[in-house]
């Protein structure tokens, strides 16, 4: 069953009866249970995933397939499964169990999608190496010395270690690109708005996207196209036109290359790696022009204190009352501290201390509403070179994926690693990451990407540049 890594293989081999998904659930569970080591699940869903499988083994059975029907996903940890504990990698949430679906996983569960189980993650989706996990640290399918990336990490190696067809995750800064690049598989998010964010745990509400982890960029296309749409629980989510990637061709794409980007800190294998990827999208027979973004650099500056701001009030919820764990402190301030004390691990209290700060009286001038004008400067940015090209491409990461235990004691160098991710955040505009092949490090082959980005609501152009690139 190694084989079946894609939607089109799984329901090809359910039609002509080779398969039943009942028979992939045992064998995603299985795989699961002996990768244990990966720590890529925090839990996963045995008995409900069954009865899943057979409702579709009896959809297969009268010929009535939906769109996704027997496709496994892991869900990332801070996405709502109905009746399934979500505890966003957290401690605060031990014993909070959903009581409704996302909207994401209401779609996916509608076209006959089958939850494995909860993926682990950065606590509260706050990292970029799955280290913050309060569960433990998740381990690259690769090589199990480094880390599969972050946030979204238990996602990407449960695609990658076929633990499941595809998973969910989600992006505030680069969480479903930069695991999805560590650990060599297909990572997208669509427009900001073009998701729901209903049933996601809110981290900056501003900037958070719900996409799909893949094998195939087709995949990514066909899940994005059930996830989306306008849904009356998020009046931020968009009414837009679905476009397919089948319906625009090279001829129509001029491809930005970004003529200002600072690459300056990259390893001269990373830099050649992306100069093949330019050089094949020309070979592909793409036009090309180069751009600038001379705002770029104040990218990863601008989130470390808008995002901040945003999780301090969002985190805000989690007071001992309403959700999950509950310490007692004496008296009902005392609660509050001793539970928020004892849920929150090390990053999230740095990250709610450090956005209460940008937020507090005579700072609010001078860091957050400052960010939010910088982050303005970025958008009128990408609205230029989006004047001049349909698609701008960069690389994902500035390098492979790093060692288990590595920059845990600085978080500036882990801030860093959004470097190239997060614009696309801070513009909202659809970003798909596909592998560029790989470099070689201490003897292993370990995976890198370039991501395709194009303007808002044209998804079909990143998608037609994701096929043409990778190949399906
Ligand atoms: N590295 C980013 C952070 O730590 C990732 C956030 C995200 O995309 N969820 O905030």
């Amino acid at each position: 069953m190694s084989d079946l890594k894609t939607i089109g293989s799984v329901q090809a081999a359910l039609k002509e009866g080779s398969l039943k998904a009942s028979d992939l659930v045992s064998e995603n569970l299985r795989t699961i249970e002996e990768g244990s080591g990966l720590n890529a699940f925090r839990e996963t869903f045995n008995e409900h995933a069954h009865e899943q499988a057979a409702e579709s083994d009896k959809r297969v059975a009268i010929g009535e397939m939906r769109p996704l029907e027997g496709v496994t996903f892991g869900i990332k940890d801070c996405i709502l499964v109905n009746g399934e504990e979500s505890r966003a990698s957290s401690k605060i949430l031990e014993g909070h169990r959903a009581v409704y679906d996302a909207t994401a996983v209401a779609r996916l569960r509608e076209a006959g999608a089958i939850f494995v189980g909860t993926t682990n993650m950065d606590e509260f989706a706050m990292g970029s190496s799955s280290q913050t996990c309060a569960y433990g640290v998740v381990k690259n399918p690769l090589d199990k010395t480094r880390v599969p990336g972050g946030s979204s990490g238990g996602s990407a190696a449960s695609v990658a270690a076929n633990m499941s067809v595809a998973a969910l995750g989600s992006d505030t800064a680069g969480s479903i690109r930069l695991p999805a690049s560590f650990c060599g598989a297909i990572g997208f998010k669509g427009t900001y708005g073009s998701v729901s964010r209903y049933g996601l745990m809110a981290m900056a509400s501003s900037l958070d996207h719900i996409g799909p982890i893949t094998n195939s960029v087709s995949d990514a296309e066909a899940i994005f196209g059930v996830i989306s749409g306008k849904d009356r629980y998020d009046s931020t989510s968009q009414e837009f036109e679905l476009r397919h990637s089948d319906g625009v061709t090279k001829d129509d794409i001029t491809v930005g290359i970004v003529s200002d980007l600072d690459l300056s800190g990259l390893a001269p294998d990373v830099i050649a790696n992306y100069e093949a990827a330019l050089a094949k999208i020309k070979e592909l027979g793409y036009k090309t022009k180069e751009i600038k973004l001379p705002n770029l650099s104040y990218s990863v500056p601008c989130y470390y204190v808008i995002m901040p701001a945003e999780v301090s009030s969002n985190l805000a919820r989690y007071d001992g009352v309403r959700y999950g764990k509950r310490e007692s402190g004496g008296s009902m301030l005392g609660d509050y501290m001793e539970t928020r004390h004892s849920g929150f691990g090390d990053e999230a209290r740095r990250r709610i201390v450090l956005g209460t700060y940008v937020l507090s009286s005579g700072y609010y001038d001078a860091y957050y509403y400052k960010a939010i004008k910088v982050r303005e400067l970025i958008r009128q940015d990408f609205r230029n070179a989006f004047n001049e090209v349909d698609a701008i491409v960069m690389p994902t990461t500035a390098d492979t994926a790093f060692k288990i235990g590595e920059k845990m004691d600085d978080p500036v160098k882990m801030y860093l690693e959004d470097v190239f991710t997060v614009p696309a955040d801070h513009v909202g505009v659809p970003a798909l990451s596909v592998p560029s092949g790989t470099v070689n490090r201490e003897g292993t082959d370990l995976p890198l990407s370039v991501q395709f980005m194009s303007p808002h609501f044209r998804e079909d152009i990143a998608f037609r540049l994701g096929k043409d690139f990778n190949g399906e």
